[in-house]
């Protein structure tokens, strides 16, 4: 059968080590939708398109030359057959990302794909802000995971750095608050929790409580 899990919530909540984890765990499949409109936003960043204007935006997404893997495993995220995994988690695109991702025509497409990876067969796992609302709204499980600005960009900052990226904490801090404010202000699938939604608030949980919380869930 085909069991789809929704894992939703901001930046910095542990979401996508969880999710991976989580997919391992049970077996299944594994989709990071951030991950889709970072590479979005390095190809609009490439071709020179101001990721403001939605118009351009849109006409440079139309035929997104992206091929992403669904293997909890080992990340694959090709643009234009180039693996650009690394690039998409630099500065530059997530400066850009809330932009391109406001774009209503950028995210009907990626939506479209999504939904498609999604129906495999078997279990999966799909990480963003909006599956549990609209990609996948009869999703079997819904999970929205949030933690305080201060406890996300402090795990940000330590994953930066841990990653090699320069991070410094008050910046990571206004940026974490600066994208949670577009992600939830945008008119296209604002940042919410679906109202069928287990929330989860992981300020003061390790991500080994979490996780056991959501294999409980999975396999409810
Ligand atoms: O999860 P990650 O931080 O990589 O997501 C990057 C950005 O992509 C988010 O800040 C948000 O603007 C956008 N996004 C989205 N919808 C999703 C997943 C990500 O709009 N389902």
């Amino acid at each position: 059968p085909n069991r789809r899990i929704a894992i939703d919530g901001p930046a910095g909540t542990g979401k996508s080590t969880l999710a991976r984890t989580l997919a391992g765990r049970v077996g299944g499949a594994y989709l990071d939708t951030g991950a889709m409109y970072r590479a979005a936003t390095l190809h609009v960043l490439r071709a020179g398109i101001d990721p403001e204007d939605g118009d351009a935006v849109s006409a440079a997404t139309a035929d997104l030359p992206l091929e992403i893997g669904t293997d909890a495993g080992a990340e694959r995220i090709l643009l234009a057959s180039e693996d650009v995994s690394e690039e998409i988690r630099t500065a530059p695109v997530t400066a850009n990302v809330s932009a391109v991702s406001a774009v209503a025509q950028v995210r009907e497409n990626l939506v479209r794909l999504q939904r498609r990876l999604a129906a495999g067969g078997g279990t999966v796992v799909l990480e963003g802000r909006d599956i549990g609302t609209v990609v996948l709204p009869d999703a079997e499980v819904k999970i929205y995971l949030t933690a305080s600005p201060e406890v996300r960009a402090r795990r940000r900052t330590d994953q930066d750095r841990a990653a090699g990226r320069a991070a410094e904490y008050e910046e990571v801090l206004a940026a974490v608050i600066e994208r949670d404010r577009k992600d939830s202000t945008r008119a296209a699938s604002p940042l919410r929790p679906a109202a069928d939604a287990v929330v989860i608030d992981t300020s003061d949980l390790t991500l080994e409580e979490v996780l056991d919380r959501l294999v409980a869930l999975a396999e409810e």
